[in-house]
């Protein structure tokens, strides 16, 4: 049962805001394809950890990459949220007092934030070439030393400086890494000690194109958009101390950290990008419902209460963010288990049945799957019967693409039944006494088949069995009865007539 927030909720709510520990979170997509689970999950448990301490939800596009950037993907990005009921509060399309919130359009920003980060001594100019970095790189990898840069601008005079930005040297800005924040309690997994300095070199903070780098654009929108705290995937959390640190340099307060844990299959291994399911707009095309799948993932994903034994119900995102609790998440990776996915997607076709608006527009969405698919004229999709076969469907589909499968075909088409051998006269005489029947319902027409049966001397499977092909041209599926009162007096009649013609 879906319930509608509580005055309870409200009141907590409003109690939160008035309290002023409301947080701020974002999701911070780099447009570079489609939206995937994973990104979907971080989008949603940003989106209800803000709902759960009436906080604000900021969506920020990173396209600092632009040799990354997928012309489309933003749009696409927008409308999967959207359609998985994720509203920001602030974003590109929705404005805020914070923007621009896409990082391509605020490079006056970064570039006066990199003037302070030299100013006071925590970043330098760097001149080496791609090829001095390359030969950097290949010597380290022959003498089995980690990759990464020597640091060597660190040391320039400004007089070399001034003698290479006036023979129009290129270079760009790098951040000099230290010891200093080495560590971090990480609101999902705990204390995190992880000092960059000793595995990496200075880091590009803005390249030489005037583009700034994830790490640098990060920090710095993350502190000017006032995001107090980081909610993201756990591939990130390297990278944390060094931005700890570009904090530190700046002499700001960072976010809190948390950082969510990897997605994994139902047997522990790693989610590809290439299997196609994992893309947000698969699952919608499948017909799975938006509720659906984030249900799915949260019953995955953890950050909830687990009630052993209660069965899986279908929740609101009100009670959703109601009920999440960031603490509750656990650091393990998050198995998929796709049963699940299928039962809440059941359940959620079976809501839809519950609500005239949205069985009227489930029965709208069938009846042009069923001309898409098939391209005969006698296509029986009469309001009535699609709303018949939907409810009966209920318990045996997950989705409603199911019912233009071949298993369910008969239920639109006429069989193909060009080979069957059937008994004439005995079909004749099955169809007048049809015809006679005046409750044309499972029960009723399974005991006139019966004692048609006995009455004629037929076996009542050997007739099932033909009847069976008359009607649906399958050698199994539903029972014949239920065939027919799918079908309907009119539908069955003429498909056995069809057979002795
Ligand atoms: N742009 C990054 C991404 O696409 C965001 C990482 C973060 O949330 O800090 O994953």
């Amino acid at each position: 049962m879906i319930k509608n927030l509580t005055c309870k909720m409200l009141i907590q709510r409003c109690f939160l805001r008035l309290l002023h520990i409301a947080p701020r979170v974002r999701f911070a997509p780099s447009p570079t394809g489609y939206l995937h689970l994973g990104g979907l999950r971080t989008a949603l448990y940003n989106y209800l950890f803000a709902k759960s301490r009436g906080g604000v939800f900021i969506l920020r596009i990173e396209d600092t990459d632009q040799t990354r950037k997928v012309e489309g993907s933003i749009n696409a990005l927008t409308n999967d949220l959207e359609w998985a009921g994720i509203e920001c509060d602030e974003g590109p399309s929705k404005g805020g007092n914070f923007g621009p919130y896409v990082q391509s359009e605020r490079l006056n920003i970064y570039q006066e934030y990199i003037e302070k980060l030299l100013a006071n001594g925590s970043a330098y100019k760097c001149f080496c070439t791609e090829r001095r970095l390359n030969i950097l790189r290949r010597d380290a990898i022959r003498t089995q030393r980690i990759p990464k840069y020597d640091n060597k601008c660190r040391n320039l005079t400004p007089a070399n400086i001034q003698e290479k930005i006036k023979a129009g040297t290129p270079y760009c800005i790098r951040f000099k890494l230290s010891s200093d924040c080495s560590s971090f309690e990480d609101l999902i997994f705990g204390g995190i000690a992880y000092d960059v300095s000793l595995n990496e070199g200075d880091p590009v903070v803005m390249k030489s194109d005037g583009y700034p780098t994830y790490h640098f654009a990060n920090v710095v929108d993350d502190y000017l958009m006032g995001v107090t705290h980081v909610l993201r995937g756990v591939e990130w959390q390297i990278s944390t101390t060094k931005h700890l640190l570009i904090y530190k340099a700046f002499g700001w307060t960072p976010p809190l950290f948390g950082h969510l844990p990897l997605i994994v299959n139902a047997d522990g291994t790693k989610l590809s990008k290439r299997q196609s399911d994992v893309k947000v707009e698969d699952y919608r095309t499948k017909g799975i419902y938006p509720l659906a799948l984030v249900n799915y993932i949260t019953l995955s994903g953890g950050g909830f209460e687990h009630v052993v034994g209660e069965g899986i119900r279908l929740k609101t995102m009100d009670e959703l963010a109601d009920e999440f609790h960031i603490e509750k998440i656990s650091s393990h990776p998050s198995r998929l288990n796709p049963d699940l996915l299928e039962e809440c997607n059941r359940l959620e076709l079976r809501r839809h049945l519950e609500d005239e608006k949205l069985t009227k527009s489930l029965i709208l969405n069938l009846q042009n799957l069923i001309k898409n698919k098939y391209s005969s004229e006698n296509l029986n999709v009469s309001e009535e019967h699609v709303r018949s076969v939907l409810l009966w469907a209920t318990s045996r589909i997950t989705r409603i693409e199911e019912l233009v499968t071949p298993k369910f075909a008969f239920l639109w088409i006429l069989p193909s039944n060009k080979n069957l051998e059937v008994n004439r006269n005995l079909f004749e005489k099955l169809v007048s006494d049809l015809e006679n029947l005046e409750k044309f319902e499972q029960d009723s027409i399974k005991d006139n088949l019966k004692n048609f049966s006995a009455e004629n001397g037929v076996k009542f499977p050997v007739l099932m069995k033909m009847l069976r092909s008359v009607l649906s041209g399958l050698n199994e599926g539903p029972s014949v009865s239920e065939m027919m009162q799918l079908l309907g007096k009119f539908q069955s009649l003429e498909r056995i007539k069809a057979a002795i013609r």
